[in-house]
């Protein structure tokens, strides 16, 4: 058990700066020199992505004729309540040109986005070409789930550009963090360091859970329906009434507007959440893969970490040599800890003020959340194309920053604008 000087730490690169999400369990696990290693997004992409366009639209017309895409960056944490330290980060992943397009009518040569299809062979599934050695986000879930044809897009064009909207909100969920979390820096020299930071993360969160009833941004991890997936829950509380021991999970979307999300935006964030609910029983019940891991991710277990990360996993109480070392005690760490609660809390703030415009309770749902994922990865592993908005759902396209070049708005578009990806 940690003393209350201890370290709590996750990763950090010099080149990573703004603080995402999920982006702490997404690395690129090549034993790379600090200065390539790639980092995933992770940060406020909850609201980000599923929000991105119609956080687009209602920040300026600007945003939707200009896309742009920053390096990595990383924001350390240090958690204060009991002096714990962790590291959150953000990173963007920089997208390089579209390699063709069979259309007289580039999209690229409207210099909107930049592809990423480059190097990236079209025969292999979108899994393997974009998340080989990352995992899949639960914002890839869950993006997935608001418009496929617009993940895709995502994917092969680029990430749209932050907007107003999404950089309140991510300064809102970094406030909440630093309640119980501040950032320290911590170097990574290898991806066995980037993920013995993010495990390290973890225990200590956990613990402080445990000991104080509360943590925030917390990396989960998992291999689930047959694939690694990662991510960061928001906030997990423990129960202040009754017996109950198991930890709520929740998650806080910030609004723009002061009205609360239609069902759509409702059932996205009941799907998120119930994907890390799903991740952490995994995680408790004792079912990491552990030679998957060091494979899917290609590290070696027997690598030495580095200086930095010893002397803080040996400040944490943990002291771990190696990235083999930092997973039992992880192991050991899940071990104790119960599954979450079947109860799951969806916040909705006003991004001005941080006024709780509302708080939605709703029941797990397993076999829900397995299914939407399995039908999420016939999508991701090539299996189907990507579809469309429903009908009733078509509201979306409006916001959409692909609209002019998506298939399905070419009758609005006209044919020259819409292309084939
Ligand atoms: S225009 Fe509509 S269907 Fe096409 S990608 Fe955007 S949201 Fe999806």
């Amino acid at each position: 058990m940690m003393s209350d000087s201890q370290t709590h730490v996750l990763s950090n690169s010099p080149h990573d700066g703004d603080k995402t999400k999920e982006d702490n369990n997404s690395r690129n696990s090549n034993n790379l020199p600090e200065s390539e290693i790639a980092v995933e997004i992770i940060s406020e992409e909850e609201m980000a992505l599923i929000e991105a366009a119609l956080a687009a639209a209602r920040s300026s017309a600007s945003s939707l004729s200009s896309s742009s895409f920053s390096r990595s960056t990383y924001s350390p944490l240090k958690r204060t309540a009991r002096s714990i330290e962790s590291i959150t980060a953000l990173s963007k992943r920089r997208l390089p040109t579209l390699s063709g397009s069979s259309s007289g009518h580039d999209i690229e040569d409207s210099g909107q986005w930049k592809s990423n299809q480059k190097n990236s062979p079209a025969t292999e599934s979108l899994l393997t070409r974009f998340r080989r050695r990352k995992g899949l986000y639960v914002t890839d879930i869950t993006s997935t789930e608001w418009c496929e044809k617009q993940m895709e897009f995502l994917l092969l064009l680029g990430k749209p550009e932050i907007t107003t909207a999404m950089r309140t909100g991510n300064i809102r969920h970094a406030k909440l963090a630093e309640e119980v979390v501040k950032r320290v820096k911590v170097s990574v020299k290898s991806s066995e360091d980037v993920w013995a930071l993010k495990f390290m993360n973890f225990i200590v969160g956990a613990n402080q859970l445990l000991l104080e009833g509360l943590t925030r941004e917390l990396p989960l991890i998992g291999f689930v329906e047959g694939v690694w997936m990662v991510g960061v829950i928001d906030e997990l509380r423990m129960p202040v009434t009754g017996s109950d021991k198991n930890p709520i999970l929740v998650d806080t979307k910030t609004r723009v507007q002061a009205k609360l999300p239609g069902e759509p935006q409702q059932r996205n964030g009941r799907l998120q959440l119930m994907c890390y609910k799903y991740l952490w029983d995994n995680l408790v019940a004792n079912n990491f893969p552990l030679r998957k891991f060091y494979d899917w991710f290609c590290l070696n277990p027997d690598n030495i970490l580095s200086d930095e990360i010893k002397k803080s996993s040996a400040d944490a109480g943990f002291p771990a040599e190696t990235l083999g070392e930092m997973m039992r005690y992880f192991i050991n760490a899940c071990s104790v800890l119960p599954a979450a609660h079947d109860w799951l809390l969806l916040r909705y703030e006003l991004q001005e003020g941080n006024f709780l415009l509302g708080e939605y309770q709703f029941p797990y749902d397993i076999n829900w959340v397995k299914t939407q994922i399995q039908h999420c990865l016939k999508f991701w592993e090539g299996e189907r194309k990507a579809s469309y908005v429903s009908e009733e759902e078509q509201w979306k396209c409006r916001f959409c920053q692909f609209a002019i070049v998506c298939p399905s708005q070419s009758d609005l578009n006209g044919d020259s604008s819409s292309q084939t990806i």
